[in-house]
């Protein structure tokens, strides 16, 4: 990746100006204990059905049964993270896109742990302890791009330079998941971001996408969009749990 879209990445991540609340939609609450599935009773003398099949846009729950997954929503409070052409500040697309996605993993069967649910600020060195002290199997952290070129685009995902295998894995298959989904990826990066080095956990950054891009950005604004990212994350760690 060149170095002005990296530099552009950094800068997006220590943006600390222009906060606007006022832009905030309202969030949903987070749910994040399983629903409770009725549970079909077959009489004993019949053969039992066989399961129902899950939806088709989820893979069947396997290992991540259990997981510990530490959702992080980069930036927050008054901390608006990057704004670019978009109506909604870096900060309140990463929270939605992180909320579903908490929920999802939770409906899947993993133990999941938000760093925020709400609009506010946390340190980066708060996150990083947050993912020590859970005891992550996974720490996946969720931010927006951007740019100075607008015509950037497209997802990214970061591991730190010194990753370990856990974190490339985990990494290559949300990269795999993305390009099932047709969700532009332009690949897995090394970086030094506090949230990827400040603890031992595995650890991934994902870059939803660029909102200093004017297609991107009213994409990334839309909750159908924010779904489809947290989707595929999902599928991702779901895969990467399972092997
Ligand atoms: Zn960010």
């Amino acid at each position: 990746m060149n170095q002005v879209l990296k530099t552009a990445s950094v800068a997006a991540l220590l943006w600390c100006v222009g906060c606007a609340p006022g832009l905030l939609r309202d969030l949903p609450d987070p749910v994040f204990a399983t629903p409770a599935q009725p549970k079909a009773t077959p009489a004993p003398s019949v053969k039992a059905p066989p399961p129902a099949p899950a939806p088709s846009r989820k893979p069947a729950r396997r290992s991540i049964d259990g997981a510990t997954v530490v959702v992080d929503a980069g930036h927050g409070g008054k901390d608006p993270g990057a704004q670019g052409v978009s109506v909604m500040p870096e900060k309140a697309v990463n929270l939605a896109v992180a909320l579903i996605l908490a929920q999802e993993l939770s409906d899947r069967g993993a133990k999941v742990v938000t760093t925020r649910d709400t609009d506010r600020f946390i340190t980066l060195d708060g996150r990083a302890a947050m993912a020590e002290r859970n005891r992550a199997d996974l720490f996946v952290s969720i931010h927006s791009d951007a740019a100075q070129r607008a015509a950037a685009s497209g997802s990214t995902l970061y591991i730190a330079r010194n990753a370990s295998d856990r974190s490339r894995r985990a990494a290559r298959s949300i990269e795999a998941a993305f390009k099932r989904a047709r969700i532009e990826c332009r690949g897995i990066n090394g970086a030094g971001f506090r949230v990827l080095v400040g603890h031992s956990r595995p650890a991934v950054l994902v870059e939803c996408g660029f909102l200093t891009n004017r297609n991107e950005a009213r994409k990334l604004n839309t909750s159908s969009y924010q779904a489809k990212l947290a989707l595929a994350i999902a599928d991702g760690i779901t895969d990467y749990f399972s092997k």
